[in-house]
């Protein structure tokens, strides 16, 4: 199959052989993995502090970047990247999540440089990379978005007019907002004053633009996301949907695949987010995101790019979705290159669950710790996968980056036996010398609400016996 999707894309006159990855981590590790396969070369890049990371390691080359700069600075350098990539002779960048994963800027400089940007076209990133515009984009195409200003708002005013008309609670947002940050409630009129101005700063400090809009805040909602896949030739499918509900503040910790939707309001979600994607001619990886009520199913935003929990979707469709974006974005077709079967053929298999192991120490608000890993023993057999960054004996963890240290990762045929596998498998990890947030997840994982799959955003939050 792969000397055939080479032919195919030869023939398309599209040559790939090596990708720089402009990333870090666990997931810069993830993508050289998918070129090793596909017989890709990589090139990775590291900041200073990421001198003894292992993704610098893994790949064919790799190069310090942002000579100078703060760590996470140094991953946003675009022009001293492009300068990587062209030295090294790479035709493509894949650029993970995160960093600048969806930023026009970084696309727009990928292909002035003749350099191949793996991800969708930097107008697709410019209305998804903005939340109300993309909104705008899924009201058009005729799904169903959540009460709220049509567009940015700037004053007190403004949000005092709203609440007139839709009553409270709302939820203030950056409209560049991402990570479960710059985000508030506003409960009542006495709390708008506060919370839009700090909304306004928090999202001034984290996304460089304080724009912000409002909308209705929906009693516990699921989150419900939609994985799809689509290629430069028109076609689209999707490959089922993940339940992210598990949440502290906003951020998923524990995701799931498929949710406990039923199959109606599953088939209902997933063509909605295949008309948005087809209706803005999307190419490549991306995910629809829904808050899902007892009664409704409503768009929030698409994330166009791998996500963290991509992994659940691979294992219960069994379809690579990082080889796919690369494969893509070389041209290739979904149905005759990569094989992939038409929606009408494509199905899902068993259950997965993902938990997101961080060096964070639950007994102390979830402060990231930091240091050197003494121990580490990780859990293995049927049905489990791992991604980890560094995660060794001996690894020295940083306070520069994000605290994720390893997905761990289950599949089982039944929901039931994928929880008991967690169980097992988050046993069977042996980490000291740095504190994780494993025995938080164990409690998540046995609690009814989990277990009953009813768990909604707000399930963390408001149960406090998780924390003990
Ligand atoms: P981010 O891009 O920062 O991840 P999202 O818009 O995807 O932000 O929202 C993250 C989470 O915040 C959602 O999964 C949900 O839990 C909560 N949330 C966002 N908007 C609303 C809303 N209008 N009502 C209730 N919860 C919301």
């Amino acid at each position: 199959m792969i000397s055939e999707i080479h032919y195919s894309i030869q023939e398309s006159g599209i040559l790939m052989k090596k990708i720089l990855i402009a990333n870090r981590g666990e997931i810069a590790i993830r993508i050289i993995r998918a070129c090793q396969e596909l017989k890709m070369k990589t090139v990775a890049v590291y900041a200073k502090e990421d001198e003894f990371s292992v993704h610098r390691f893994k790949a064919d080359e790799a190069y310090q970047i942002g000579a100078g700069k703060k760590p996470i600075e140094a991953y946003l350098d675009i022009d001293d990247i492009i300068r990587v990539a062209k030295e090294t002779g790479a035709d493509a960048v894949h650029p993970g999540y995160g960093f600048l994963a969806e930023n026009e800027t970084f696309a727009q400089k990928c292909e002035e440089a003749g350099i191949i940007f793996i991800g969708p076209t930097k107008e697709q990133l410019a209305i998804f990379g903005d939340k109300v515009k993309a909104k705008k984009a899924a009201h058009d195409a005729g799904l169903q978005t959540i009460p709220g200003s049509d567009g940015p708002v700037y004053s007190l005013e403004e949000v005092q007019e709203f609440t007139k008309k839709h009553g409270y609670p709302i939820m203030v947002k950056a409209a560049l907002g991402g990570g479960g940050r710059g985000m508030r409630i506003i409960n009542d009129e006495s709390e708008i004053k506060e919370s839009f101005s700090r909304a306004q700063s928090e999202a001034k400090q984290s996304f460089g633009d304080e724009e912000l809009y409002i909308e209705k805040y929906l009693k516990n909602p699921k989150h419900i996301e939609v994985q799809v896949l689509a290629d430069q030739h028109g076609n689209v499918v999707h490959l089922f949907e993940r339940d992210c509900s598990v949440q502290r503040r906003h951020q998923k910790v524990i995701e799931v695949a498929p949710s406990s939707l039923s199959n109606e309001r599953r088939l209902e979600i997933c063509e909605a987010a295949v008309s948005l994607m087809k209706s803005v001619h999307y190419q490549n990886a991306g995910t629809v995101e829904f808050l899902v009520t007892a009664t409704d199913f409503y768009f929030i935003e698409v994330n166009p790019r791998v996500q963290v929990e991509h992994t659940i979707t691979e294992m219960i469709t069994g379809i690579d979705i990082v080889q796919s974006q690369i494969l893509i974005a070389a041209g290739a077709d979904l149905f005759n290159d990569l094989e992939i079967p038409r929606q009408d053929k494509l199905n899902f298999h068993g259950h997965a669950i993902q938990c997101r192991v961080t060096t964070e120490d639950p007994e102390n608000n979830f402060m990231p710790d930091t240091g050197k890993i003494e121990t580490y023993r990780s859990p293995g057999g049927f049905g489990v996968r791992l991604d980890g960054g560094n995660a060794y004996a001996g690894a020295v963890i940083s306070p520069y980056f994000d605290s994720l240290l390893v997905k761990a990762c289950v599949q089982a045929r039944t929901f039931n036996g994928a929880v008991l596998k967690m169980n097992r498998v988050l046993d069977e990890f042996r980490i000291r010398g740095i504190k994780t947030n494993i025995p938080f997840m164990r409690n998540v994982i046995n609690h009814p609400d989990f277990i009953s799959g009813k768990a909604h955003t707000t399930f963390i939050d408001s149960t406090p016996e998780l924390f003990h």
